[in-house]
């Protein structure tokens, strides 16, 4: 049996799919932070290339890719999808389970896949340096790959608590040429005001957002770079979802339904996009799966509003999830799922519902990557676990029904910067956390009202 399924380079797809062409609601606009009105491309420029604020804003079905972007992207590029056919076996389920695995790149994770096109289109527009944040460090190390293939500078605000407990990734950042700060730092004036009043924060993505568009946009030759959440970098992410199909089309299956965990939400968007027009125009019916931990509960829990992007109010005012743009997480070990919104492109989706959304533990999201490691010998972040473990639900529960389900997975990235976290649980020391919901409600109290 054939367990793995691999494209030629030349099928890397030659255009991104923009969801945004085919959503049965229309997008509500981003709004300026300062005046919560309509955010125009001028206001965008002081932080983003011309190019990229396009992409934003357009609703164009299919964008080209450019070609100097296609050669990278070749470096690891069509990923491979794998039947899973040992953790069937463990299952003794009838489904079929697959997953598509990027932690192939050079970073571990899906993320160079927006990180190469972003780097590209600065440095086309002249820009010479990017300034960014990075909750566990996947996002950092990528853009930090990204500038020094294109030759520009990058600094990288790390989410303190990650800073403190993922050291390696500093050091990746630092071979690919890049400067990582622990944020709140002492490089901006947002850094030094939280280091006043929190000294003892363990950071937060928005704290660390704040700070990186600060550095961006009080620098002529800086703009900032965003791994997730925007629009653009859902549609850079689609790249996964069009190889995908073709590789279903090989194994001659179509999935019933598909898991991926959700951070901001681009690696699940990436793989799931390419099937929107399936599920709407020849009425699939096919599930569609985004998996979040419940510490951090903003698809689950969240509410649809529009919410700041970062905690100082300085990023755009977008219509999301959110559990509040001054929610701060608890430092668990699926570093990448601790961002307080949700992509906008996605959070309508859902809002439609034409995605759902399940929350999971972290102990049951480590027993399940455990598993998966043991039969298919790759060790997955944690951030992807959030995925395994329901999609090991599923086919438990098909034993118990007969169903011969097929299930997807998609497998965001490798574990291999993450194994104190893997320490912690086979210490016995990881605790499960369920976000108090009165907390969400005074964070939900203080969004803007537009
Ligand atoms: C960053 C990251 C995530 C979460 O981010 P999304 O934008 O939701 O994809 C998930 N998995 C890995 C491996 C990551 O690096």
């Amino acid at each position: 049996m054939k367990i793995k399924y691999l494209l030629d380079e030349e099928e890397i797809p030659k255009k991104w799919y923009n969801v945004a062409a085919d959503m049965p609601t229309p997008l509500k606009p981003p709004l300026n932070p300062g005046t919560l009105k309509p955010l125009t491309a001028q206001d965008m420029e002081a932080i983003f290339p011309k190019a990229l604020i396009q992409q934003e804003m357009s609703t164009e079905r299919w964008i080209d890719i450019p070609e100097e972007v296609r050669e990278i992207l070749k470096l690891w590029r069509p990923t491979p999808l794998y039947r899973a056919a040992s953790l069937e076996k463990a299952l003794k389920t009838p489904a079929k389970i697959y997953y598509k695995y990027e932690g192939v790149s050079p970073a571990g994770s899906h993320k160079p896949n927006t990180a190469i096109p972003q780097a590209y289109y600065n440095m086309k527009e002249g820009i010479e340096r990017l300034a960014t944040e990075t909750g566990a460090g996947q996002w950092g190390s990528a853009l930090s790959l990204a500038t020094c293939l294109f030759g520009l500078q990058c600094t990288v605000y790390m989410v303190r608590s990650s800073f403190d407990s993922k050291p390696y990734r500093k050091s990746a950042m630092r071979v690919w040429g890049a400067e990582c700060l622990s944020s709140p730092s002492d490089r901006t004036n947002f850094g030094r005001q939280i280091r006043e009043k929190m000294p003892d924060t363990p950071g937060s993505l928005g704290i660390a957002i704040s700070e990186a568009v600060e550095d961006a946009a009080s620098h002529d030759n800086t703009n900032y770079s965003l791994g997730s959440v925007l629009n653009h970098v859902l549609l850079h992410q689609t790249i996964e979802g069009q190889e995908l199909k073709k590789q279903f089309d090989m194994t001659e299956d179509y999935p019933d339904v598909m898991f991926g965990c959700c951070g901001g939400g681009s690696n699940f968007p990436g793989m799931v996009f390419p099937f929107i027009p399936d599920k709407l125009k020849d009425k699939k019916d096919l599930r569609m799966v985004a998996c979040e931990p419940t510490a951090c509960p903003t698809l689950t829990e969240g509410l649809f509003a529009y919410d700041y992007g970062d905690t100082a109010g300085m990023a755009p005012v977008i219509m999301m999830y959110t559990l509040g743009h001054d929610f701060i997480p608890p430092g668990i070990h699926a570093g990448g799922l601790r961002y307080h919104g949700d992509a906008p492109l996605l959070s309508n989706l859902v809002h439609d519902g034409l995605i759902e959304a399940t929350a999971l533990q972290q102990t049951e999201v480590f027993e399940a990557a455990t598993l998966f490691a043991r039969t298919e010998g790759i060790i997955p972040a944690p951030e992807s676990a959030h995925a395994i473990k329901p999609a090991i639900d599923e086919a438990l529960n098909c034993r118990k029904t007969g169903e011969e389900k097929v299930i997807f997975i998609s497998l965001s990235g490798h574990g291999h910067f993450d194994l104190s976290s893997y320490d912690a649980y086979n210490d016995g020391k990881l605790v499960d956390y369920v976000y108090p919901a009165e907390l969400v409600k005074q964070s939900l109290a203080k969004l803007p009202k537009p």
